[in-house]
């Protein structure tokens, strides 16, 4: 749906601002537009450069969780909303889950046993052996999982924002402060190029993911002690016969997933060798950030270890790598938890910090949900 015209619930016509242009920030705009005058800001050139460019595309059913009861239900409370909105985007591919013969996490049984109890189905079955070494396994099923593709979908959100004129895409727009003014009015300060300027909003969402302490600090709020890592995501081509997506779990071990419609493009994600850098803490963090230091690929030594799994790793062609900063709650190791957590701040703010992409059709909705609520006092 492109609503050109303000839907009305409101006597006034409130102001609001989304600060970034990720998946998060974007749905945000899409679904609150449909009510108000949105403003979305973008530091970057455009939108989806950050963490929603660089990620394994997967669209979950909850198989990458077995010790996180919690994310597994958010990811069956929020599916369907998200399958319905972005239907178009979704790319059916076969994904496979295998238990590790050595070091997992959970056992086999206790892997099979979560999604029967949860009746998430999965059938027994194994992907081509040029995709996986049966012998380092002791369990392989095959999960009704996805993948996303990217371009379609920022050209779907792309489209969705430009045929609405109650959104405003302010590119190349990064928010350095952010104060209340004794109204109780959102004043944000706005970095153009070489221009500094000051805006008044009745509601902010802060959508800004790796620095979402930063908006927290700006205004008082309580931020999250975040651990950030520096991830490195291998792009590769492969040889094979035919795409599918392939899991080791739990604990130490790879994934290797097609990426979008693309015939023979894959990102590998090597649980331990994709980490280059790591740190703790109430601070925001970025990929530019001089502290990050310089960094080499390690795909050579990837690709060494991944083929104890992925037999068609061998033969790869790499095609470069995605550096990106992977922000999560600093507790949520001992269940590798990933939920979407979208704070009301009070004062007309929220913060949106996400888990996975599938969670952001929910997330705006409950903002929106609140403001109607709010505006309806
Ligand atoms: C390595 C990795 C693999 C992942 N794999 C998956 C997966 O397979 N499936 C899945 O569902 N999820 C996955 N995730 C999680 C998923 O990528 C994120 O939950 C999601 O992309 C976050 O979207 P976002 O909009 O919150 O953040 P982002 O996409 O990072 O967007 C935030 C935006 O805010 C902008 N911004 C920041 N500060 C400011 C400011 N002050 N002013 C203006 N703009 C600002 C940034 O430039 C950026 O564009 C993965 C994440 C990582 C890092």
């Amino acid at each position: 749906m492109s609503s050109k015209k303000l839907k009305k619930i409101s006597k006034k016509n409130p102001e609001l601002a989304i600060i970034g242009g990720g998946i998060f920030g974007t749905t945000c705009a899409i679904i609150l537009g449909r009510y108000f005058s949105v403003t979305l800001f973008e530091k970057n050139s455009d939108i989806f450069g950050e963490a929603t460019w660089a990620n394994q595309y997967r669209h979950h059913y909850g198989f990458h969780y077995p010790r996180s009861v919690a994310t597994i239900n958010e990811i069956k409370r929020t599916r369907k909303d998200f399958e319905k909105f972005y239907k178009s985007i979704i790319v059916s591919v076969p994904s496979y889950y295998c238990v590790s013969k050595t070091g997992s996490n959970v056992s086999p049984g206790k892997y099979l046993g979560i999604f029967k109890r949860l009746r998430i189905p999965y059938k027994l079955e194994y992907p081509p052996r040029e995709f996986l070494n049966r012998s380092a396994v002791s369990v392989c099923i095959r999960a009704p999982e996805a993948v996303y593709d990217y371009k379609k979908l920022k050209n779907f959100v792309k489209k969705k924002i430009g045929t609405n004129e109650n959104i405003r895409l302010a590119l190349g727009c990064e928010i350095i402060r952010a104060k209340l003014d004794d109204d109780g009015a959102k004043i944000l300060k706005i970095k153009n190029k070489n221009r500094i300027y000051d805006k008044r909003f009745d509601y902010v969402i802060n959508a800004t993911y790796a620095r979402h302490n930063n908006f927290c600090s700006w205004l008082g709020f309580p931020g999250k002690r975040l651990r950030f890592r520096l991830k490195e995501l291998p792009l590769l081509k492969l040889n094979t016969k035919q795409r599918c997506a392939v899991t080791i779990m739990d604990g130490p071990f790879a994934t290797i997933l097609p990426v979008g419609e693309s015939k023979n493009l894959y990102t590998l994600g090597d649980v331990p060798l994709s980490v280059h850098r790591s740190v703790t803490g109430v601070k925001s963090s970025s990929v530019d950030d001089a502290r990050w230091g310089n960094y080499r690929s390690r795909w050579r030594e990837m690709k060494k270890r991944c083929a104890q799994w992925f037999p068609a790793i061998k033969n790869a062609r790499y095609a470069g790598s995605m550096f990106v900063i992977l922000p999560t709650e600093a507790g949520a190791d001992a269940t590798d938890a990933r939920n979407t957590d979208v704070v009301r701040h009070g004062h007309g703010c929220w913060s949106i910090f996400s888990g996975k992409i599938l969670t952001a059709v929910a997330a705006a909705n409950k903002i929106l949900a609140d403001i109607k609520k709010d505006l309806n006092k």
